[in-house]
């Protein structure tokens, strides 16, 4: 048998999107370890500063206020979702389409619903709309709903570069977020951030299979370990911010 048959593409999730809603911001495992588990990805940065983009093995963190810089291996996340991105299905997207043409396209070429899916999307994109959470001082005083009300939001034009992300079930939501989390960086290394809305000229688009979910916690964290959690509203904030 070739490795080709054989390989299991495990997605990463350090944390989950449940806890850091209920307000875990601190970095409790550092971008050299993450990124042993994959290429691509998503996720925050310590004290929700920013948001954390995965392209080709390397970590970079949009700002809040719209600048881009590449992380060092020491620097923590609270939270994150790595792949080794094994595209399956690749495709050119040669007329305009928004954000929601281009994901019903892409939908036509998933096996179902319930199997978490990787993207990388590079294109020009006439309109990229995005947004960056904001760092929060100690002791934390904001729940993430609070802080997702006052996000500063930005939109480049005419920029080129590339989406990443994930794809989760609807069984997942409150671990991740059911649906799309994506994120942005052009490719000058000058904007990006999460994905609100875009209109994409033409671009490539790469959907990754993932066959096994590798969730990881904080173990050490006594945070993590003895929140009390209330999940229903987890959901709702997910649902509000996300
Ligand atoms: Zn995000």
């Amino acid at each position: 048998m070739s490795k080709e048959t054989v390989e299991v593409v495990k997605l990463y999730q350090h944390n989950t999107l449940g806890a850091l809603m209920s307000g875990l911001y601190e970095g409790s495992l550092t971008i050299g370890e993450l990124l042993q588990h994959g290429d691509l990805g998503i996720g925050t940065l310590e004290d929700i500063d920013g948001e954390l983009v995965v392209l080709n093995g390397k970590a970079y963190q949009a700002r809040s206020d719209n600048s881009i810089v590449e992380l060092k291996p020491t620097d923590k996340v609270p939270y994150a979702a790595v792949v080794p991105h094994h595209p399956e299905v690749i495709f050119k997207q040669r007329i305009a389409v928004t954000d929601e043409e281009l994901k019903e396209r892409m939908e036509g070429y998933f096996d179902g619903e319930n199997l978490f899916r990787s993207f990388k999307i590079h294109g020009i994109f006439p309109k990229m709309h995005v947004r960056m959470v904001p760092k929060q001082e100690r002791p934390y005083n904001k729940s993430f709903a609070e802080v997702a009300e006052n996000q500063p939001e930005y939109t480049a034009e005419n920029v080129t570069g590339t989406i990443v992300g994930i794809w989760t079930p609807e069984m997942f939501h409150g671990v991740s977020v059911a649906g799309y989390h994506l994120h942005f960086i052009s490719d000058d290394h000058s904007f990006g951030g999460h994905v609100l809305d875009f209109v994409m000229e033409t671009g490539i688009v790469e959907i990754g299979a993932v066959d096994q979910l590798d969730q990881h916690f904080p173990v050490q964290d006594r945070k993590y370990l003895f929140a009390k959690l209330d999940i229903e509203a987890l959901k709702e904030d997910i649902n509000a911010s996300e």
